[in-house]
């Protein structure tokens, strides 16, 4: 079998995700046949390194032993049952492996088998808390511009990229967004720190005009990955945890896409010192096998659910692979690589050696800015480096950059004009090099005219 072949019967029954299909008259589809560490083969034999760990999923490169493993010894024993009155042991070690590894106060975990849906856990949960105390007035969300939260309709409404979002306005809730501290917006000479102080005044008048009718702040920890990998301070979500408290609204943390290491600690919120109320799991939970999320909370959250049946007082929420054994003995296997290889620690070498192989282009005259967080560097294409002036998003060159990479052995998918790095934690000091070399000639083929 070839690429070609395997393209003509793709393109005649499929409709691919975030696609306009017609981009595939001219914009080959690539059918993989293999994938081994950060490789991935197709059936014409050429081979790409997966800088974006397959949309931000995989930790320990495509099928790893030790995760293959794990999953083969799970599917001779139970693949899959109703997790409503029955249990087993994976989801109760997994379980107790989440509370022990998240920040301390979330002892409780719901599963889901997506983030948008791990999120619509969430917005409910804190929804149906405050109803259950007695707090009906509170039916609104507080956001971030620039933010992402998935796809799903509550989901898609706390987002804020607009090419998601603009199309399906009318049917969505509106939440109060406020500006975001992304450190790109910051003035010449103040620091990333300085600017998350300055940008959480909005927020602060925000919580005191409408704490009373709002269930909770929803954020992505440090990075907002799909608002094109923008980066702010730590410092915001320490000013942000000690409001809301102060508020009385529930903070929603995120880590979908930041949790497990990205951001250089197994949790952003690590970085803060802070235990949001929820926090929302998916992509490197198994990762990047398959697909389990889960939606951690308080025992206090917990509490304001367990009543009598009568009362009416539970959630009753679920989706049929709640807590499937396949994707929980997968997820355990992943906690195990990261306790038995010392991850977080290792990561440390890699992600400096990602920031040394794109610091020469921090002069480029469409290079706005390179910016890290741990294991995801970014760099800021623009057509003007001085004034910051953008690229018409009608370009597309970032597009021009992926046809790039892919013509030397890389997948890079850049957001829109922003190009980066967030590879398997399995990849070389070489292989790191090539991928900045790549991009290096990538962008200069994008910025030619
Ligand atoms: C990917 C992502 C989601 C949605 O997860 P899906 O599994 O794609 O539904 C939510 N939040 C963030 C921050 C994400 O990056």
């Amino acid at each position: 079998m070839r690429n070609q072949d395997l393209i003509e019967r793709d393109l005649r029954v499929l409709w691919h995700p975030c696609t306009q299909m017609k981009d595939h008259e001219t914009l080959p589809l690539i059918p993989i046949r293999r994938g081994e560490g950060v490789w991935l083969e197709d059936y014409d034999g050429n081979r790409y390194i997966d800088a974006v760990s397959s949309w931000w999923v995989n930790l320990f490169g495509h099928a790893n032993p030790r995760i293959n493993a794990a999953l083969k010894e799970q599917v001779e024993q139970l693949e899959h049952v109703i997790l409503a009155g029955f249990t087993h042991r994976p989801v109760v070690e997994l379980s107790e492996r989440l509370v022990a590894v998240t920040p301390p106060g979330l002892d409780h975990v719901f599963y889901a088998d997506n983030g948008s849906s791990a999120i619509e856990v969430a917005l409910k949960m804190s929804f149906h808390y405050w109803r259950n105390r007695g707090e009906t007035r509170r039916t609104r969300f507080i956001n971030l511009a620039n933010s992402y939260h998935g796809e799903t309709l509550g989901a898609l409404a706390l987002g804020d990229v607009s090419l998601y979002k603009e199309t399906y306005a009318a049917l969505l809730l509106k939440p109060i967004t406020v500006p975001s501290p992304d450190a790109y917006q910051r003035e010449v000479g103040e620091t990333p720190a300085e600017y998350a102080r300055r940008a959480f005044v909005a927020m602060e008048e925000t919580l005191a005009m409408h704490a009373g009718e709002v269930c909770a702040v929803v954020v992505e920890p440090l990075i907002q990955c799909a608002g094109g990998m923008r980066m702010y301070d730590p410092l915001y979500l320490s000013l942000l945890r000690e409001a809301c408290d102060r508020h009385h609204v529930h903070l929603i943390a995120d880590e979908i896409a930041v949790g497990f290491g990205r951001t250089g600690t197994l949790f952003a919120c690590e970085q803060a010192a802070i235990t949001p109320d929820f926090m929302c799991l998916s992509k490197g939970l198994t990762a990047g096998y398959l697909p389990l999320a889960a939606t951690l909370t308080t025992h206090e959250v917990y509490s304001a659910f367990y009543d009598d049946y009568e009362r009416l007082s539970a959630f009753l929420h679920s989706h049929s692979y709640t807590g499937n054994p396949l994707g929980c003995a997968v997820a355990l296997a992943t906690l195990a690589i990261f306790e038995q290889d010392d991850v977080i620690n290792q990561n440390r070498r890699l992600a400096q050696i990602m920031g040394q192989s794109v610091a020469h282009l921090a002069d480029h005259p469409h290079i706005a800015e390179i910016r890290q967080t741990g294991m995801v560097v970014a760099l800021e294409m623009v057509k003007n480096r001085t004034t910051r002036e953008a690229y018409p998003w009608q370009e597309r060159r970032g597009l021009r950059v992926y046809r790039h990479a892919l013509s030397r052995q890389a997948l890079l998918r850049p957001l829109g004009n922003v190009i980066y790095f967030m590879p398997p934690y399995v990849i070389t000091e070489e292989q790191i090099h090539h991928l900045a070399k790549v991009a290096e000639e990538g962008i200069a083929i994008a910025t030619r005219d």
